[in-house]
């Protein structure tokens, strides 16, 4: 047995399914989880000794490759000072007014400890401020596990097929109007049969939790026209394209200006942070300012602040996103080109530093289509890739990630491997 083995066989009776967060169980893909001992750079040690380039960068933080030598420092600099204050602190002003200088979209913002946080406290505010209690969400978009997100949700809730969570009330769920992605009919008639009990819309701006799935302009320009017209609130969930895709975040890329936005992942650089922010008007009705309460002990926490200010320090040099942008797409066309040359059908598809695969003829634009990828191909290209050292997501619905520590070396040997495993699909 090898230690991974050994360690999954143990923490399986002392942990649910052995894992802190299902995705990270293999179920989707089968077999043996690998524990993580060590992570450096571009790339990611076994417990039994093994190296492998990471292409999963601890699902997105991990923008500047793992255990980045300015992100360190700068964490050990605050662990120094108090680990926690349970007060405000400079820090907490420096990065809030960092966001805002980013994304003209955020007026004020507020930190929290997770992405799932963020999400949750920015529906109850967008609740909190329109009055209304139904909200639109996309079939297949995760927005961490609330309860009332835990409807027709992606990530792992849609690996298992089982997108309706138990112990989420009836109640709860029947609040959350579920649409297709990418589908602005379904969006019309739904806001002219109910627009004015609609709080708002959360999407994610680029889906990554179905895979990725591109949104197409008329969808964008839809959901900002309808909640404009039906005084609804629009939020970008990008905790996980938040300084993913640009620096700007997909909000820039996309030219669409949401009233909140939701943030994770990438901010954190590694440490539990997330935010939410946006119009001001919307945000100071949040407590201590007004009605809508939200709160936490370790929001703005010193040291996972300190994290998220040398990561964004780091990604704001010049030149950063077009270099990951760059060594993305080169990674997802050589992957495409060596299918082709195999005669497999699969496409590839990036923006910014996030990637899609797909068993497919072309990439998907809905829930429905990525359902058609062929996940069995998958699950075999995933355990050869990952037998050679090289390690993907474990499922077929998850976008992957690249990062500033990735090489031009790393990414060939990437496509090597794989021309050598299409033949074998
Ligand atoms: N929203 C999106 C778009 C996400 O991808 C995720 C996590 N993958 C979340 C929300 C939840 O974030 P967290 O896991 O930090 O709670």
């Amino acid at each position: 047995m090898t230690r991974n083995e050994q360690l999954f066989e143990q923490s399986q009776k002392v942990i649910p399914g052995g894992v802190n967060s299902p995705v990270r169980a293999f179920r989707s893909v089968g077999g043996t989880p690998v524990f993580f001992s060590r992570a450096k750079g571009s790339r990611v040690w076994d417990a039994d000794g093994r190296e492998y380039i990471d292409y999963v960068g601890s699902w997105g933080p991990a923008i500047l490759g793992h255990a980045h030598p300015g992100t360190v420092k700068a964490v050990q600099d605050a662990a120094a000072n108090g680990l926690s204050f349970g007060a405000p602190s400079e820090a907490e002003l420096t990065i809030a007014t960092r966001i805002t200088q980013l994304l003209p979209s955020i007026e004020k913002v507020r930190l929290v400890s997770s992405g799932t946080e963020a999400t949750m406290s920015a529906i109850r505010l967008a609740r909190g401020f329109t009055g209304r209690s139904k909200f639109i969400k996309f079939e297949g978009c995760y927005h961490g596990h609330a309860d009332f997100l835990l409807v027709k949700a992606g990530s792992g809730a849609l690996t298992f097929g089982n997108p309706t969570s138990a112990g989420v009330p009836p109640e709860v769920a029947a609040q959350t109007l579920v649409l297709d992605y990418n589908d602005v009919a379904g969006l019309e008639r739904t806001f002219a049969e109910i627009g004015n009990e609609i709080a708002c819309i959360i999407v994610e701006p680029f889906a990554g939790n179905m895979n990725l799935v591109k949104p197409t302009a008329e969808f964008m320009a839809a959901m900002r026209r309808l909640c404009d017209a039906h005084g609804a609130l629009l939020i970008f969930d990008e905790v996980m394209t938040g300084f993913r895709v640009d620096l700007g975040c997909a909000q820039k890329l996309l030219g669409i200006k949401p009233d909140l936005t939701t943030l994770g992942k990438v901010i954190g650089g590694g440490m539990p942070v997330g935010a939410f922010g946006g119009r001001a008007d919307v945000m100071d009705a949040l407590a201590p300012v007004g009605p809508v309460y939200q709160a936490g002990t370790l929001s703005g926490n010193p040291v996972a602040v300190a994290a998220g200010l040398a990561t964004l320090a780091a990604v704001s040099e010049p030149g950063f996103y077009e270099g990951l942008a760059a060594r993305t797409a080169k990674l997802v066309n050589g992957l495409s080109a060596a299918a082709k040359d195999a005669g497999v059908t699969f496409c590839a598809d990036s923006v910014g530093g996030m990637f899609g695969l797909y068993f497919a003829a072309k990439p998907p634009a809905s829930f429905a289509e990525v359902m058609q990828c062929d996940r069995e191909k998958f699950n075999r290209f995933f355990h050869a890739m990952l037998d050679r050292g090289f390690y993907l997501a474990p499922s077929a619905f998850e976008a992957g990630f690249v990062s500033a520590a990735h090489t031009d070396a790393d990414i060939d040997a990437t496509i090597g491997a794989a021309r050598e495993v299409f033949k074998t699909l």
